[in-house]
């Protein structure tokens, strides 16, 4: 929650709208193209030009490499005039660009300005220079989004992330098919001799220079561990390969586009919801919630989940609520990243509760229906008088709830607290009744109980985490109810409670059915005859039963 600090006044939520649609636009559009410089391939489209150049001197290589086809080279008809004058249109524009834009030529200084290459990396200058252009304008523009819509709100939303001078991006020349720049090389200690300052050693006819095949080779199959770790490079590093400028050039700039394309994807991904900064829909749900005053403020995160983040609040008060804010909250933000909810699917597609609806829905959708149901089961178990928390809001995938604890500090798992033997005992009977409770008073079977998904707080049990609850007669409701049985029945077990049913005696307790089979494999076959049952039932008569029967009520277990 760092992005979110408390200030005083308003902002108006409304005009957020439009940063989205800014943000949208960075990785999606905009001028990424010129970002990666043109494809060193035919180095030239104008015919004149490159007759110019002294060193472009097209021979058959080149021209087969060209994609736009085969310039004639035989039939350049321009004179020497000609050529003077683009070569002095060419100077006067570079003259004019080292005055617009002086820190690009410094990026570019070196092997684009000076040498052989003069010709050849216009085109590239060029596009960096537009591409510097239009990133200070936009980073330009985006602080005065930032400004405008922060005013002097209470809380204030950072774009920085969004800008496009990252200290990644800033220094640019690191992108380019440069093999000489070694200023970052790590290798370059390990050989001081291949480089030397003045291009070459040895003498005579045994001259080595900079430029020697097999050493440029080396370093060049070297450098490829340079490449983003998930680049993969093969053995090559450890072999004695000598990989041509050309080839190591053509793999750097793709192992770059990888590197930038996963970044891109990376940056997606957290757009669901991340430790450190929740999406900015979801934010935007929050700082409503803190401007609306029902919160006072929100102080941190509690635990990310696989499928949720929860954070802590102070209530705050407010007055459009009927209900009375309670003075700690709970919110808990639901994942919006897709490939958890598949694995969740089983439970909430055969609720019948939510049949209708799923097949319509799309996952975004869906997920707010997690949350949604979390919140009718805590209000089922809220009314049968279960220990939950108690639900204070619903915002699409935000669910705030009263919070289990004190002073920003939650109540402690059940696995994470040592209790007396007494306490064991007390926790085992409250349990035990809360299953009995669920099951009959609620019409709900837990689906994922277990010492992770019981707090204790006020000397009691209190049970939290039932978005995936779902009721009896869902067509895998009693292997979930087995299941819950098998993990509290060895919890107890385990944790020294003498009188703890085992997972199958605990299962007829809280169900009210007799299974009678003694052992696991006969008992879970009977739970799913009973569910196909069930199942045929609603085949035949298009209705579930609903509930299962029993021989009369179960016993009721207490202490
Ligand atoms: P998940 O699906 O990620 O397991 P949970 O609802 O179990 O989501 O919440 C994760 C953790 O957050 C819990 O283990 C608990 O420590 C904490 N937590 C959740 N709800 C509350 C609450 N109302 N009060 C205090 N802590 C809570
Ligand atoms: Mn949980």
């Amino acid at each position: 929650m760092g992005r979110l600090t408390a200030r005083d006044g308003q902002g108006g939520p409304g005009r957020t709208r439009k940063v989205s649609q800014s943000e949208r636009r960075c990785p999606e559009e905009g001028p990424r193209s010129c970002r990666s410089p043109p494809a060193p391939v035919c180095p030239m489209d104008s015919v004149g030009v490159a007759a110019a150049a002294p060193d472009a001197g097209p021979g058959p290589a080149w021209q087969s490499k060209c994609p736009w086809g085969t310039p004639n080279t035989t039939s350049i008809s321009c004179s020497l005039a000609d050529v003077m004058s683009e070569q002095l249109a060419k100077e006067l524009q570079l003259e004019e660009e080292n005055a617009a834009f002086p820190e690009v030529v410094a990026v570019a200084e070196g092997p684009f300005i000076t040498g052989e290459n003069i010709d050849t990396s216009s085109d590239l200058m060029l596009a960096q220079m537009l591409q510097m252009e239009f990133d200070r304008e936009y980073d330009a523009q985006l602080r005065r989004e930032e400004k405008k819509i922060n005013g002097d709100s209470k809380v204030s939303i950072s774009f920085e992330n969004y800008r496009k001078v990252h200290p990644y991006d800033s220094d640019s020349s690191e992108d380019e098919v440069d093999w000489q720049d070694t200023r970052h090389d790590p290798y370059r200690a390990d050989k001081p001799t291949t480089t030397p300052r003045r291009g070459f050693i040895g003498k005579g006819k045994d001259i080595t220079t900079k430029h020697d095949e097999v050493v440029c080779g080396r370093k060049n199959t070297a450098r490829m561990e340079n490449f983003a770790p998930e680049f993969q490079v093969g053995d090559g590093i450890g072999m004695d390969l000598k990989l041509s400028n050309q080839v190591f050039n053509a793999l750097k700039q793709h192992a770059y586009s990888e590197e930038r394309r996963s970044a891109r994807l990376h940056e997606k991904k957290e757009h669901s919801t991340a430790e450190k900064a929740v999406d900015p829909k979801t934010r935007l749900l929050l700082y409503k919630m803190v401007n609306a005053g029902m919160l006072e403020t929100i102080t941190g995160c509690i635990s990310t989940g696989k499928e949720s983040v929860v954070f802590h609040a102070y209530g705050g008060k407010s007055a459009t609520e009927d209900k009375v804010i309670p003075p700690e909250c709970a919110i808990k933000v639901f994942k919006t990243t897709l490939n958890e909810f598949k694995n969740r699917d089983k439970y909430i597609k055969d609720d019948y509760r939510f049949k209708d609806r799923f097949s319509k829905l799309n996952p975004r959708k869906i997920i707010r229906m997690w949350a949604e149901k979390e919140m009718h089961n805590l209000t089922r178990m809220q009314n049968a008088g279960i220990p939950c928390p108690q639900v204070v809001i619903l915002k699409k995938h935000v669910l705030v709830m009263s919070f289990i604890g004190k002073d920003q500090i939650p109540a402690p798992k059940l696995k994470d607290v040592t209790l007396s033997s007494e306490d064991m005992k007390k926790a085992y009977y409250q349990t035990l009744n809360m299953m009995q409770q669920l099951y009959r008073e609620c019409n709900l079977v837990h689906a994922d109980l277990s010492e992770y998904n019981m707090l204790w707080h006020d000397g009691k049990v209190w049970l939290i985490d039932v978005s995936q609850s779902v009721e009896p007669t869902h067509p895998h409701g009693l292997e979930f109810l087995f299941r819950d049985c098998r993990n509290v029945a060895q919890f107890f077990q385990k944790g020294g409670v003498a009188e703890a049913l085992n997972e199958r005696e605990l299962f007829n307790a809280v169900s009210g059915l007799n299974i009678s089979a003694d052992n696991e494999v006969d008992f879970q076959a009977e739970i799913e005859a009973l569910e196909k049952m069930n199942e045929d039932h609603v085949q035949n008569h298009g209705k579930k039963l609903s509930t299962f029967s029993s021989d009369g009520d179960p016993p009721i277990y207490d202490e």
